[in-house]
């Protein structure tokens, strides 16, 4: 056998540079990862190929907020996977009606649409924000206005980065879908200056995560909610990252105690081992579809629905919210206290925790390197900002083991 074919039978033994540079080869250049090649997780840790050891402090961008290879998730999802694992909307099937039903429970929502990424659920939270301006509002055909905000991120489709207002997002892939105007993020006036008759919704995250961990002035959901309810128009709070208790409440609306029209769930909702998306909200609103209208051939699939029930069942029984609640207060006010020449600004909710770098310190990635060097893996967002998202079910020992990284490197 030659050294190729051995290579592409088995991975066992390759070591991280090689399979970095298959990557650089084989695959297209579209992201720039830290250089770690990693085979193996449980719970916040993960190990590389040589068998080094990191704590996971990005959580897949709070995909895993139940940690790696949870194993009432893991049981759930092999259990089904021996059962049943896609039948296709064609066909009912016996996870599909529990998980409505349970999901909107937990919502406090009339209605579930499935789908199986954040940018599928965005797109058809767009869609039924769009079909119930014309058929419940009554907006003139081809008319219908979603304002976003500036600094928004809803995903990768040619829709969603046609309102995005970050150039490199957009770059090189009009021409764009047209009727979503953009106002600044945070300000109730400039979302009032925006509304017109032809307006069916405000989309928006009620934490920016991409955009730098953002968190609009206090009582702006509250006024949202209002303006919104004033003028007719549908709330849709997108909380594929900052839902399911990683803000240290349900959803990061909680923490205003208001609630959207519609819920754009993705990401933990698959338990970290699928993905699982759902638009979740008003009969009104989600009541608008008929039968062929929208759909996908995976969303609501079992082998997804079965996972995401048993990870409702475990943010519920274990309280992620309130642990991330503390733990996260903990982090900030414990980082913050130590004064870090390197840091501007500590902010965010719960485990979902920005630091704003110091125009001296520069961009943040080089500072992920050197953690990644100490054994702590997280990622910058915008050019000056680290995020820093572990598991929400992290042990305190850990997450100190953590905090006392971050400040080692960037004192
Ligand atoms: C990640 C993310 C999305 C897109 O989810 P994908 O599963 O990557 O398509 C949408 N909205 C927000 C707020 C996100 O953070």
């Amino acid at each position: 056998m030659t050294q190729l074919q051995e290579h592409s039978t088995t991975s066992q033994n390759l070591g991280s540079d090689q399979h970095m540079d298959m990557v650089a080869r084989f695959s297209a250049n579209n992201y720039e990862p830290l250089p770690v090649v990693i085979a193996r997780g449980e719970g916040s840790w993960v190990w590389d190929v040589e068998g080094n050891k990191y704590l996971d402090c990005l959580s897949a961008y709070s995909a895993l907020n139940f940690g790696h290879s949870h194993p009432a998730i893991l049981d759930a999802f092999i259990e089904q996977a021996r059962k049943l694992t896609l039948t296709s909307r064609a066909f009912q099937n016996d996870q599909f009606g529990p998980f409505c039903e349970e999901l909107t429970q937990f919502c406090e929502m009339d209605l579930v649409l499935p789908m199986n990424t954040g940018a599928e659920a965005v797109e058809t939270a767009i869609k039924t924000a769009r079909k119930w301006g014309y058929k419940v509002k009554g907006v003139e055909d081809n008319k219908a206005q979603i304002i976003c905000c500036t600094g928004n991120f809803h995903g990768r489709t040619t829709t969603i980065v046609g309102f995005s207002d970050d150039p490199q997002t957009k770059d090189g892939f009009g021409p764009f879908t047209p009727g979503f105007p953009l106002v600044e993020y945070g300000s109730i006036d400039a979302l009032k200056a925006a509304i017109t008759p032809n307006t069916v919704a405000f989309l928006f995250e009620p934490i920016q995560g991409e955009g730098g961990v953002v968190v609009p002035p206090d009582g702006f959901l509250k006024e949202v909610r209002e303006l919104c309810t004033q003028h007719n128009i549908l709330m849709i709070a997108d909380e594929v990252q900052t839902g399911l208790a990683r803000t240290g409440r349900r959803f990061a609306v909680d923490h205003e105690n208001v609630k959207p029209d519609l819920v754009i769930l993705g990401k933990a909702l698959g338990g970290g081992v699928m993905p699982v998306s759902a638009v979740v909200g008003c009969k009104e609103a989600l009541g608008v579809f008929n039968p062929g209208d929208h759909g996908s051939t995976f969303g609501g699939n079992p082998l997804g629905c079965a996972v995401a029930r048993q990870a409702l069942r475990i943010l519920k029984e274990d309280d992620l919210a309130s642990q991330s609640d503390k733990k996260g207060q903990d982090f900030r006010d414990r980082l913050r206290a130590a004064n870090c020449s390197k840091i501007k600004e500590v902010r965010g909710k719960g485990l979902l925790i920005g630091i704003e770098m110091t125009p001296e310190a520069g961009a943040a990635k080089p500072w992920c390197k050197k953690l990644m060097g100490e054994g702590v893996l997280c990622k910058d967002t915008v050019e000056s900002v680290m995020r820093i998202a572990p598991p929400l079910n992290i042990s305190q020992a850990d997450l100190d083991w953590a905090l006392e990284r971050v400040i080692k490197i960037l004192s």
